[in-house]
């Protein structure tokens, strides 16, 4: 890519969909956040939690990720993260953005949800006034905890309100969608969207579980969607969006490196594929830097990147008339 196109890039209005709140914990927000609320942490410098950020697996960058979030404990914590994110998002021209939280991660460390959601509501209102970042919020059920837990709390979500959808993520070996399939069928009764990771570390019929029994309307990764023939028709003609993490799946091991990435491959056989960074304060980058990379690796065209552009604006949980607005900044910037 020269640099004409990467100065574009950054000209370009973008959209993210897949970003775990808690995983843009930067390392010196992690120390503030661990001084002002007395937590003890195995480690007190920046170089040494760049150390910990080091990982194999997801499983490796789970247990680092949940013992960082151990510092987030009031809705000032959740403010400040949220608000740095959003800042961020101004920086890189990212106009809209679906924000994913854990909230089990939290209620299980006794947080109340309502503080939780209540900093992260503030810093969206509050991005969108000052910086014109919009966003919304999905929380994700984490499934690898006991299915039983994730109707009520759904229900304790729809009363405080102010979700857009739900999630389904974490470690996904041996964790089927389908098991979730209550919890789903009760949010879409009441307007919810639906998404859930799958086909990340999962086998493809994880993805073909989570269309035909949580009903989702998007993926979350699926990269490994491309080891079954039948699910890349699919996913082709129904248009599905997938929400890919180019940075993530190299840092987790799914891919060895960002040029043994399927992206390339996935864009050409026609399916809706967005670029996301996921956590990007553990995978090394934000959206952006998902992007260059990725297209340097690949050797995507300008064209390639424009389109995975478009596919996110489709891809959003907002009204028609929104997107449209969307559609035409985009394209209006590609002429400036
Ligand atoms: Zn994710």
């Amino acid at each position: 890519m020269n640099v004409f196109e990467i100065e574009q890039l950054k000209k370009i209005p973008k959209v993210e969909l897949h970003v775990h709140i808690e995983g843009t914990l930067e390392p010196d927000l992690l120390l503030k956040l661990a001084e002002r609320n007395g937590v003890s942490l195995p480690y007190n410098d920046l170089e040494s939690v760049r150390e910990v950020f080091r990982f194999q697996d997801l499983q490796g960058f789970l247990n680092v990720y949940y013992s960082a979030s151990k510092c987030l404990q009031k809705e000032q914590d959740f403010y400040d993260l949220t608000l740095a994110y959003l800042r961020k998002c101004k920086e890189e021209n990212i106009v809209y953005t679906e924000i994913f939280f854990d909230p089990q991660t939290h209620i299980a460390r006794g947080i109340a949800l309502e503080e939780v959601m209540a900093g992260i509501f503030a810093a969206r209102s509050e991005a969108e006034a000052r910086f014109g970042v919009r966003s919304q919020v999905i929380p994700c059920f984490e499934r690898d905890r006991p299915v039983g837990d994730s109707l009520p709390l759904l229900k304790t979500m729809e009363r405080i309100g102010g979700i857009v959808g739900i999630g389904l993520d974490s470690a996904e070996r041996d964790n089927p969608p389908s098991i979730f399939n209550e919890t789903f069928a009760y949010a879409r009764s009441i307007g919810l969207h639906c998404v859930a990771h799958a086909g990340e570390e999962g086998p493809p019929e994880y993805i073909a579980e989570a269309l035909d029994i949580l009903a989702v309307e998007r993926i979350d990764h699926g990269v490994r969607a491309m080891e079954s023939t039948a699910l890349m028709q699919r996913l082709q003609v129904e248009q599905t969006p997938l929400t890919v993490c180019p940075f993530s799946n190299v840092a987790l091991g799914v891919f060895e490196d960002l040029a043994c990435h399927n992206v390339g491959k996935l864009l050409e056989a026609g399916l809706k594929v967005t670029i996301n960074s996921d956590d990007p304060a553990y995978f090394g980058g934000y959206l952006t830097a998902n992007i260059v990379d990725t297209w340097n690796a690949l050797g995507l065209s300008l064209e390639q990147v424009i389109q995975v552009q478009r596919n996110a604006i489709d891809a959003t949980f907002i009204d028609a008339a929104e997107k449209y607005r969307m559609h035409r900044a985009l394209e209006e910037s590609l002429f400036v």
